[in-house]
């Protein structure tokens, strides 16, 4: 027999239990002792019940009941009533009944615990280490049932869509950005490596090579990063290839899904196509490659408006081919020292300092610079700023071209969050295209793939510069975070040697690492192009939640560290030698 039942979960209960008998199990969520009756909130996953313990009744299942205490796991029988009517409790689907206990059997006994699944103040240390008891909250819940329910429906599409799910290696090869890669080290193989994958990218396209045509994954990827705040170690992709595809495919692809996913999570239509800008317009723009879309305040060049300013600091950038760049704000009455604030906040991010006009109520000028600007320069602003009015202000910061745009990038967002410029409740998808192929890295003085060096150039690449190549690449952006990205690949040996070449990969470097790609190359490979997801970032915007670390159910903290379970650990000297390891122990302080 059965030591204790289970016919209905406590927040599933209706009136089509009334007045019948049901077992339930759960843990004790709160438990009052009013000497005669002592009430519980029974809860579980799908919600709470309460119980009542009557001593005239069921006077085991009473005298039992005075040792519940908070989290205690239990299971009784009882049948179901109607809540007298002052005792409705409205805040709770089922609160207008309660369980009349007849059997109580106590499952697990707790202590004390470290905190409450109640408490909202919870030191995130503590969150982690608990894991399983932060779980117990129910936005902990909804989150993960959310991010199931996205990943159910997304398997869905792509079967539907005729994709293969495959599953790609764990175990791989260090391959060129070796440094972000973990390694994992094999008692078979002494003093070899396998490497985590950063993404399936070389999988997926073997697969291709392979005859698939069309793959996805949920795919769990690894990288050894600097640890940054809202970064995991491991984190989940959806991932995806095809076959002789374009741009326009695997976008219109994607499209699809993420409509699919709204009528399926939200019962709402998601509009689409989604809006489309190419890097250089966003970067012009927004400042940065993944513009957010739901305000306006765009930047724009101010240059022209200074072109002949007795200004001596504007002169300097402008002598050395520097940019004067600005935002607008209409109807903001900032004071002076709101306005000394924003200043302080250009200064923080690197700015040399912040140049304002303001539009005062009778169309006159005001600004630290106000007797230098033209007479003209309230028209030729309107030139450059549409809707310029009384009270609006100009904000503006000169400089050199790309740290200046990125400052009043970080600056647009600052001011979208603390004037709330920002729409509550609002999804705005955005497709960034025609990326750079190369980028420079000043401290490395080396060019390297802006995705990654799979990634097709545009057309006319070969009598380009190198920084003005352009690749086949798109990212999808959801309020200014980046969903995810791909591209168009390289399906030609040749292409694909010289991009290495580009890059500064030697030869046999690009031989050792990559061989067997190149070789799939010359041994019947399709054109092809993919994209992936970040799922945790996507699920993040999804329930609103502020970090990744709350839609994953066992994160590690921003360090990398795992506090449930402690982990990484130092192993034993034994252990290592096993691997053929010898590790250079830090010296103890
Ligand atoms: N593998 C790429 C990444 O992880 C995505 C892609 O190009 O499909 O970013």
């Amino acid at each position: 027999m059965r030591q204790y039942e289970r016919t209905v979960f406590c927040g599933a209960v209706t009136t089509a239990q009334l007045e019948k008998n049901v077992a339930l199990c759960g843990w004790v969520h709160k438990r009052r002792d009013f000497g005669n009756l002592i009430f519980v909130d029974l809860r579980d996953r799908s919600g709470l019940i309460q119980l009542v313990f009557n001593p005239t009744t069921s006077p085991q299942a009473h005298a039992d009941a005075h040792a519940l205490r908070s989290e205690f796991v239990i299971a009784v029988t009882g049948v179901v009533t109607p809540r007298a009517p002052g005792m409705i409790n409205s805040d709770l689907p089922t609160g207008q009944w309660e369980v009349q206990v007849e059997s109580l059997t106590i499952l697990n006994k707790a202590k004390v615990l470290p905190f409450s699944p109640e408490d909202t103040q919870v030191d995130e240390e503590m969150r982690l280490k608990y894991r399983y008891i932060d779980l117990r909250r129910p936005v902990m819940h909804e989150n993960l049932a959310l991010r199931s329910k996205v990943l159910f429906a997304a398997r869905e599409f792509f079967i539907k869509e005729d994709f293969w799910e495959i599953e790609t290696p764990i175990l791989t090869k260090n391959t060129p950005e070796g440094a972000r890669e973990f390694l994992v080290p094999s008692r078979g193989a002494k003093g070899e490596f396998y490497a985590l994958p950063q993404s399936p990218q070389m999988y997926k396209q073997l697969l291709m090579a392979s005859g698939i045509e069309r793959y996805f994954q949920i795919a769990r990827c690894f990288r050894d990063e600097n640890t940054r705040a809202d970064r995991q170690p491991e984190f989940t992709q959806l991932d995806l290839e095809m076959s002789f595809v374009q741009e326009s495919d695997v976008i219109d692809l994607m499209e699809r899904l993420f409509a699919f996913l709204w009528k399926r999570i939200f019962a709402q239509e998601l509009p689409i196509p989604f809006m489309r800008m190419t890097y250089d317009r966003a970067f012009a723009e927004y400042g940065n490659d993944k513009p957010d879309m739901r305000f306006e305040n765009t930047i724009h060049d101010c240059t022209p408006l200074f072109k002949n300013t007795e200004l001596s600091f504007l002169h300097a950038v402008l002598d050395k081919g520097g940019k004067i760049g600005g935002i607008h704000l209409a109807n903001t009455q900032f004071t002076r020292s709101e306005i000394d604030g924003w200043s302080d906040r250009v200064k923080e991010l690197g700015g040399q300092g912040l140049l304002w006009v303001r539009i005062k109520e009778d169309g006159s000028l005001e600004s630290p610079v106000a007797k230098f600007l033209p007479s003209t320069f309230f028209e030729s602003a309107c030139q450059v700023f549409s809707g310029l009015g009384p009270n609006s202000i100009l904000f503006m910061v000169a400089g050199e071209y790309k740290p200046t745009w990125e400052l009043l990038g970080k600056l647009r967002l600052a001011l979208g969050e603390q004037l709330g410029l920002i729409p509550a409740g609002q999804f705005k998808f955005l497709w960034v295209t025609d990326f750079p192929l190369f980028e420079y890295d000043e401290q490395s003085k080396q060019w390297s793939a802006v995705h990654h060096p799979f990634t097709s150039p545009q057309a006319g690449w070969e009598t380009q510069e190198l920084g003005q190549m352009k690749a086949r690449a798109y990212d999808v952006i959801l309020n200014g975070i980046e969903l995810g990205g791909g591209s168009i690949r390289i399906h030609d040996a040749q292409m694909q040697d010289k991009v290495f070449d580009l890059i500064g990969l030697t030869k046999q470097q690009a031989q050792k690492k990559f061989g067997f790609l190149l070789e799939a190359m010359e041994l019947g490979f399709p054109p092809q192009g993919g994209l992936a997801i970040g799922v945790d970032r996507f699920i993040m915007l999804l329930t609103g939640s502020k970090s990744i670390r709350e839609v994953i159910a066992f994160p590690k903290t921003a360090s990398a560290y795992d506090l449930l379970m402690e982990s990484p650990t130092i192993v034993p000297e034994e252990q290592l030698k096993d691997y053929g390891l010898c590790v250079i122990r830090k010296k103890e302080k």
